[in-house]
């Protein structure tokens, strides 16, 4: 398709986008009287308005049963999560019995690491990605440590070439080759938080198997956002948040994906708590630990209720439009959004570059040449929310389920005024 950079053209691509009344849907925060142009739903998506009456009904079960509301609520907390499992199965591309919501990311991610990272004298190296999410970075570190070992000896990071924005795949599959029977876990980003790379999933997994490893995912970037089929590409397991593409809140609960050949197991290493139990024999209080036949098998504590609905309106959202349509307005509109960008670095000669490869979902990250903090502000106080990274990269992620084409069109005219504003 030819893209113009008019009001008119954003406005004809509006007026045919499948997903447009999902715009009404989202609550957006307003600057000067007016709703924002928002980039930053892979850090924190938009609330949904469906969401209060989510919470709210929690709360006024609360109030009229206390108790009681375990079991006699309109959707019982005490398999509240369940109801998550089936539409989140189908965002990650997994069974219903391989998934779970718990915990938080990183929780989680130690969580999955005490079953899935059992390094022996031999085989005990774990391949990441260089300058991985800090988190993820802090939490391998410590569980290397746990395990006695150091992170020095312990840990690969697969490094992009010099002078290169992206990681090569052939770079990660030769070094999984390398490292070979020494190799205990392969753990990446699926969606790198920086470039918005996405990494080759299926590719990856495979070699990691083939050498005898565990894969796991960290899905923070990638769940809602690009297509996943966890369960196909016999992954180990995984994890991710819900509060950034998945529109959940803010520091909500975690979902967690194991694959089916672990589920029903007593003899797996896993921290236990009661809400892996059995349901029939959960409350006979027994000293002996009973699992679950799913990936419910890895709760710990009985579920953050008032977490859960949040996310359960979420879900809702996406069974009713499913991936494949997000993914096809993602690529038209991210499309869109760089066509824009090329056309205003044409006209403000050059001054920018996008660092995001080929192999991307919904976000653009820009490299700003000569230009920094002042013009991330100028966007800022003019409606538009990006997000600033360091040295000095903004990152763009428009968010098929409320950005609109006319959101890229104006924004260009923005960036615009904001680096000419800036040169003066
Ligand atoms: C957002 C993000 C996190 C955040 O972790 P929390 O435990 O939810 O605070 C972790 N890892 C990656 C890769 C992320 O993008």
């Amino acid at each position: 398709m030819q893209f113009l950079n008019t009001l008119d053209f954003a406005k004809q691509l509006d007026a045919t986008d499948a997903l447009k009344k999902y715009r009404e849907e989202f609550h957006f925060p307003k600057i000067n009287g007016e709703q924002v142009i928002y980039f930053t739903g892979n850090s924190l998506g938009l609330q949904p308005k469906r969401t209060q009456k989510y919470v709210d009904e929690v709360m006024s079960d609360w109030k009229e049963l206390a108790v009681e509301g375990h079991f006699y609520s309109k959707k019982p907390w005490w398999d509240y999560h369940e109801l998550l499992a089936a539409p989140l199965a189908k965002v990650v591309g997994a069974q219903k019995a391989e998934v779970s919501v718990m915990n938080a990311l990183t929780v989680n991610l130690h969580f999955l690491l005490v079953s899935f990272y059992i390094p022996t004298k031999k085989r005990y190296k774990i391949i990441c990605e260089e300058k991985a999410f800090p988190s993820d970075q802090y939490m391998l570190q410590s569980q290397v440590r746990f395990h006695g070992l150091r992170p020095e000896d312990a840990i690969i990071e697969i490094k992009k070439r010099d002078g290169e924005q992206m990681w090569r795949t052939e770079d990660v599959l030769s070094k999984i080759k390398d490292v070979g029977d020494e190799l205990a876990l392969v753990l990446i980003g699926g969606v790198n938080y920086y470039n918005g790379q996405v990494f080759d999933m299926e590719a990856i997994t495979k070699a990691g198997k083939s050498v005898g490893a565990m894969v796991g995912w960290d899905l923070a970037h990638a769940v809602g956002n690009v297509a996943l089929k966890l369960h196909d590409w016999q992954v180990d397991f995984a994890a991710w948040c819900s509060y950034k593409y998945m529109n959940s809140g803010p520091g909500n609960v975690s979902g967690i994906y194991v694959n089916q050949k672990y589920l029903g197991k007593k003899d797996i290493p896993r921290f236990e708590g009661w809400w892996g139990n059995k349901k029939e024999t959960r409350f006979l209080m027994q000293p002996e630990f009973d699992p679950l036949e799913n990936a419910d098998a890895w709760q710990v504590s009985n579920p953050p209720v008032l977490s859960l609905a949040p996310y359960l309106a979420s879900l809702e959202m996406f069974e009713e439009v499913g991936m494949e349509a997000l993914i096809k307005k993602r690529n038209h509109i991210v499309a869109y959004l760089e066509f824009i960008l090329r056309e205003i670095d044409k006209e403000v000669s050059s001054t920018f570059e996008i660092i995001t490869p080929a192999e991307r979902g919904c976000q653009l990250s820009v490299f700003l040449h000569g230009q920094g903090k002042e013009l991330f502000k100028y966007l800022m106080k003019n409606g538009v929310i990006t997000d600033w990274r360091e040295p000095n990269v903004i990152r763009l992620a428009p968010a098929p389920f409320y950005c609109s084409f006319e959101d890229m069109y104006r924004f260009g005219q923005i960036l615009k005024e904001g680096i000419l504003s800036n040169e003066q």
